[in-house]
C-alpha cells in the first residue's frame, strides 16, 4: 500500500490571497480574503462581507466570484486573514459549501513550515454528504 504523497502548496495562489488582505481588507466589513486556483488555471480572489446576521465569509463570496467570471470547477482555495494573520482555516459552515460545491477540493490550512494542501473531505471526518440524503424523484 503507497503512502499517500502530501500535496504541493500553490504558494501564487497564498501570495494573490495574501495581497488581497493587505491591500483590499479595511474596518469590520472586509477582514478576510481567499483565492481560488480554477480548473483552468485562472485565479479568482474575494473578500468576506462581514455582517452580523451571517455576512457570508472570503470562501463563500468566492464561490460567487467565480462562476461570475464563468469558473464553476475549483482546483484549490485559501483564505488569509487581514493585519498580517496570515493563512486562516475555513468555518465549519464553508468546509461543508466548499465539499458539497467541490468534492475534489484542495483547502491550503496552517502557516510557516506546517502550510499544507488537504482535501477538503479531510476537514470534515464523517463528512454529511447533501446528496445520499434527498428523496429520489424517479422512485
Ligand atoms: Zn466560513
Amino acid at each position: 500500500m503507497s503512502v499517500p504523497q502530501p500535496l504541493a502548496v500553490d504558494h501564487e495562489l497564498v501570495g494573490a490571497a495574501a495581497e488581497v488582505a493587505r491591500t483590499r481588507c479595511r474596518g469590520d466589513h472586509h477582514t478576510m480574503a481567499a483565492a481560488a486556483r480554477a480548473r483552468d488555471g485562472r485565479i479568482v480572489t474575494a473578500v468576506n462581507a462581514y455582517h452580523f446576521t451571517g455576512g457570508p465569509c472570503a470562501e463563500l463570496v468566492l464561490i460567487g466570484t467565480a462562476a461570475a467570471q464563468g469558473a464553476y470547477d475549483l482546483d484549490t482555495v485559501v483564505a488569509v486573514g487581514d493585519r498580517d494573520r496570515g493563512v486562516v482555516p475555513p468555518c465549519g459552515r464553508c468546509r461543508q459549501v466548499l465539499f458539497d460545491y467541490f468534492p475534489a477540493l484542495r483547502v491550503i490550512v496552517g502557516n510557516g513550515d506546517r502550510m499544507r494542501a488537504v482535501p477538503v473531505a479531510e476537514l470534515l471526518p464523517e463528512t454529511y454528504v447533501w446528496a445520499d440524503h434527498q428523496l429520489d424523484d424517479a422512485g
